[in-house]
């Protein structure tokens, strides 16, 4: 269920009116929906439930880098959420924001020596390894600590996600993950050692996926893995099949994650009756999209109309580094009037004021809007603060979180100050 939607011609979050939150806060500036966040991580967190996975059995890790706002943070920990991070910085943000660090896993092809460190000290469930020479560099850093280290290596199951080539990644030409016909040899090192704990297995196909089929073929990949690791006495605790469930931005129906969860519950039960004797083996998931990206929107006013030779341009005060994904990925956001007119519509491209024809949010849009009014970039929850940059010393927006008809700020607009306090003349 949406909860931005029309009340008495203006577009709300929950039960707050955004002309409210603009009106307070000014814009640009990011609006999240409490309701909105909670039940996007319930549908996971209950489908685990449903199918007689609690607390041990499956373990929801939020993908940090989608949205990592502490109060998003804070609220997804109080769910029960676990986290996946990619960086130390992001780390430091679970902390901050009360998440359990005993719950993080570590994604990501880069790593360095402080990330491993800083990770260690906080003794983190464990570490998604992509390559030999990194399995080297965390086994050193455990031993300069004199603590091992629990590891899972991201395999490369080479299924095609059929999704957009820039956030596909488990197809063999990507650089993530560890070829599938490598992964055996590649355990053997791991379990070779001494300060690591081999403890389980993940990957990562893809974001905005539409069609769970694409995960199953990677989950029985999987599957043939864990099974042939156990052949040479590598036993596995855990499964990590990531994140990638898509959302709608348009007119694309997603699978619903209660199906998907319950398609992949189902094959995992089968397998593990038939080749475990029923011996469970923990699920973690890596949900990123899917739990926030409808969970905000940006609210952004319109500077200036331009009606030009065959284009018109609404020049609005968000722009391309606020939110990244139309100028990156051509990727295609709703866009809404905060308030609904009558007036004769027209056709629109959405612009920023940044000096690249690259900034734009939207293409050919027809809208009924005048100088002065707000509009709403919709499905902008992930994947569209955390992308945002400073290019053209423009601050960050601001970014409010809706409870009903309550809000709040969770995080101010940058000032200009903010931007260079850290440089020298
Ligand atoms: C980005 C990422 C995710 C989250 O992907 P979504 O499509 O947002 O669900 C999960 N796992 C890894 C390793 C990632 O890099």
């Amino acid at each position: 269920m949406s909860h931005f939607t029309y009340v008495n011609g203006k577009l709300h979050a929950e039960q707050t009116a955004l002309d409210r939150i603009a009106a307070k806060f000014g814009t640009p500036t990011y609006v999240y929906s409490r309701a909105s966040l909670t039940e996007n991580f319930l549908a996971y967190a209950s489908a685990c439930q449903m199918h007689g996975r609690g607390q041990q059995g499956a373990l929801v890790c939020y993908s940090v880098k989608s949205n990592s706002n502490l109060a998003v943070l804070n609220l997804l920990s109080k769910l029960g959420s676990g986290f996946d991070i990619v960086s130390g910085g992001e780390l430091e943000r679970v902390i901050a924001a009360g998440g359990d660090a005993k719950k993080v896993i570590f994604s990501g092809v880069g790593k360095s020596r402080d990330e491993m460190r800083l990770a260690l000290t906080h003794d983190i469930l464990c570490f998604n390894v992509e390559s030999i020479p990194e399995l080297h560099r965390l086994n050193e850093v455990a031993a300069s600590m004199g603590k091992r280290a629990r590891v899972s290596l991201r395999v490369n199951p080479d299924v095609d996600p059929k999704t957009h080539p820039y956030i596909s990644t488990g197809l063999k030409e990507n650089k993530f993950g560890i070829a599938f016909e490598d992964a055996i040899p590649t355990y053997r090192v791991a379990a070779s050692l001494p300060q690591l704990d081999v403890t389980g297995i993940d990957c990562h196909i893809g974001s905005q996926l539409l069609d769970d089929a694409p995960l199953l073929e990677a989950l029985d990949k999987v599957i043939e893995l864990v099974d042939q690791l156990q052949d040479i006495g590598i036993n596995l605790h855990h499964l990590d099949i990531g994140g990638g469930i898509g959302i709608t931005y348009d007119q694309e129906l997603p699978v619903a994650v209660g199906d998907y969860l319950s398609r992949l519950f189902t094959r995992i039960d089968n397998w593990r009756a038939a080749r475990h004797n029923g011996k469970s083996i923990t699920v973690l998931f890596e949900p990123g999209r899917s739990i926030v990206g409808n969970a905000g929107v940006l609210l952004t006013e319109v500077h200036y109309l331009k009606h030009g030779g065959n284009k018109n341009f609404a020049v609005v005060d968000a722009a391309m580094n606020d939110l990244m994904r139309p100028a990156m990925y051509e990727a295609w956001h709703g866009v809404k009037t905060v308030n609904e007119r009558t007036a004769q519509a027209k056709v629109y491209d959405v612009v920023g004021p940044v000096c690249e024809s690259g900034d734009w949010l939207a293409r050919d849009r027809s809208l009924a809007i005048e100088p002065g009014d707000l509009l709403a970039i919709m499905s902008a929850g992930a994947y569209g603060m955390t992308m945002a940059s400073n290019y053209n010393t423009r601050g960050r927006a601001a970014e409010v979180l809706v409870d009903g008809d309550q809000f709040r700020l969770i995080r101010k607009r940058e000032k200009s100050s903010d931007l260079f306090a850290l440089e020298n003349i």
